[in-house]
């Protein structure tokens, strides 16, 4: 077997997901497991907030002492404050297609499921689905279709983000599109980015290598290294928010949990700026697919540790938690990271227009969170944390460089509280029911209270301004 040298400079697979790296990173840590002093060392270098290097992050991960344990949920904690305040930002996803060539072993839209009912929405069905999206309040989606070159072309995906973004239905817009398709060529990032997309996201799903290439069997996703080196293209092309991840339970975590660090370092090293976002998603049960047929799959503990060990490693990450997990856990890693979240979420082809189709066998996967989006922005009110609908840094270009600048020393504040006020605002104005409303004006008050004077002023004018229905779609 080819021997690989780590190297996050290289644009080769490879070599900055460097199997053999992985391998001995695991064995240090093994090594040093119980070495506390090594351990407190980590944590005082977390401390300053410039994140830690894949090794010192899996020590802290695979750590047993209830002593270093603590500290790491403390620190978590503090940095989630830090960089991102106590907002947490809404999405919803939005399956425009189940096609699929793949032949992916976990997800039901594999090509070899026949039984799978196939959906792919003309532009009039995604005006319904996206008009019911708004009528719930929704501002930010990301968009997921499975992989077909003839169903689903990149003119499909381009025609269907224009038609989405001129959708204006009473006071609702959807100002931002992040879009999770398949990994595709340099070209058509640009295209993405030209049609002004958000994030472009992409689940590398597995990190290993051998694990990955069994798992995907059959179709273009098989290919390894067009999968690991898709946000390389992405980033040339233009796109520089990009969103990673891998689905927890298709391999040892310890594995993947390095991997992605090691991810991170690559893109640092060669684009000056790592991921915009961190998505942890978790394997879910989903039609003929059993998880427990997945030997890796982990358990609530891990996934919360997993959080809190990613929060201190990279610091300036937004982290994503979707409606794969259930209230119950999304309440503990919300403290801990967590800067996004999906609400009232369907997974399958127009389950947002048609609510009455409640076993849709469309779905991909089961939802655990089935609340609706106001209960959920009832419960983070409740929770102390600030529900936002903000969209406003990618069309202010805070993206790429200048936002991890803007979140590195802490400024970020400045612009994302007023912003997700204000967008709250809307929310309790357009969309909610009466006690979320007069919970959300009761924090948004008092939100105010801890703001500069000069953007107390400007929340407070144009708060009057959606009130009284002067306008909508303030920001900084
Ligand atoms: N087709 C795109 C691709 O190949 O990357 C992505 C779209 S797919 C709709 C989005 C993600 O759903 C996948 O990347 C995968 O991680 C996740 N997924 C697939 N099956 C799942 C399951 N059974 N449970 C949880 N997540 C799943």
């Amino acid at each position: 077997m080819v021997k690989f040298k780590y190297n996050p400079q290289s644009n080769v697979a490879d070599e900055f997901i460097c199997h053999d790296e992985v391998l001995e990173s695991l064995q240090f840590a093994k090594e040093h497991l119980h070495d506390e002093e090594m351990l407190q060392n980590i944590l005082y270098t977390a401390q300053a907030e410039k994140g830690l290097s894949h090794r010192e992050a899996l020590l802290l991960l695979m750590s047993d002492n209830l002593e270093i344990n603590r500290q790491i949920e403390d620190l978590a904690k503090k940095i989630k404050l830090d960089f991102y305040g106590n907002r947490i930002v809404l999405f919803a996803p939005l399956y425009l297609s189940n096609y699929c060539v793949n032949g992916c072993t976990y997800c039901p839209y594999h090509a070899i499921n026949k039984h799978m009912p196939r959906k792919k929405m003309t532009q009039e069905e995604i005006c319904a689905e996206v008009t019911a999206l708004q009528d719930m309040g929704h501002k930010r989606l990301a968009l997921e279709l499975g992989e077909h070159p003839t169903m689903n072309p990149l003119d499909y995906v381009l025609e269907s983000i224009d038609t989405i973004y001129n959708i204006k239905h009473k006071n609702g817009a959807i100002r931002r599109v992040n879009v999770n398709i398949a990994a595709t060529d340099e070209e058509s990032y640009a295209k993405l980015k030209n049609a002004g997309i958000g994030t472009y996201i992409l689940f590398q799903e597995t990190y290993n290598r051998q694990r990955y290439e069994s798992l995907h069997p059959t179709g273009p996703k098989h290919d390894y290294n067009r999968q690991t080196e898709a946000m390389d293209r992405a980033m040339r092309g233009g796109i520089d928010d990009v969103g990673i991840g891998v689905l927890f339970g298709l391999s040892t975590y310890l594995y993947e949990f390095t991997a992605l660090l090691m991810h991170v370092e690559h893109l640092k090293a060669v684009f000056g700026v790592g991921p915009h976002t961190i998505s942890v998603p978790r394997l879910r049960p989903a039609d003929g697919i059993n998880p427990e047929l997945f030997a890796d799959c982990i358990n609530d503990d891990i996934f919360v540790k997993i959080v809190a060990c990613l929060r201190i490693a990279v610091p300036t990450a937004g982290m994503i938690v979707s409606t794969r997990e259930s209230k119950e856990t999304r309440e503990r890693v919300l403290q801990l990271g967590i800067s996004q979240i999906s609400g009232g979420s369907k997974t399958s082809v127009g389950g947002y227009s048609h609510p009455e189709n409640k076993d849709d066998d469309s779905a991909q996967f089961d939802v655990c969170d089935n609340r609706s989006l106001d209960e959920i922005i009832y419960w983070l009110l409740q929770n102390g944390h600030i529900p936002s609908f903000c969209t406003a840094c990618y069309r202010k270009h805070r993206t790429g460089e200048a936002f991890m600048k803007l979140c590195a020393n802490k400024s970020i504040h400045h612009f994302c509280q007023p912003n997700a006020l204000l967008s709250l605002q809307e929310y309790l104005t357009d969309y909610a029911t009466p006690r979320t409303k007069e919970l959300g004006e009761k924090v948004i008050a008092e939100e105010i209270a801890k703001l500069s004077p000069e953007s107390a002023k400007f929340v407070l004018q144009h708060i009057e301004d959606i009130k009284n229905g002067r306008g909508r779609d303030f920001y900084l």
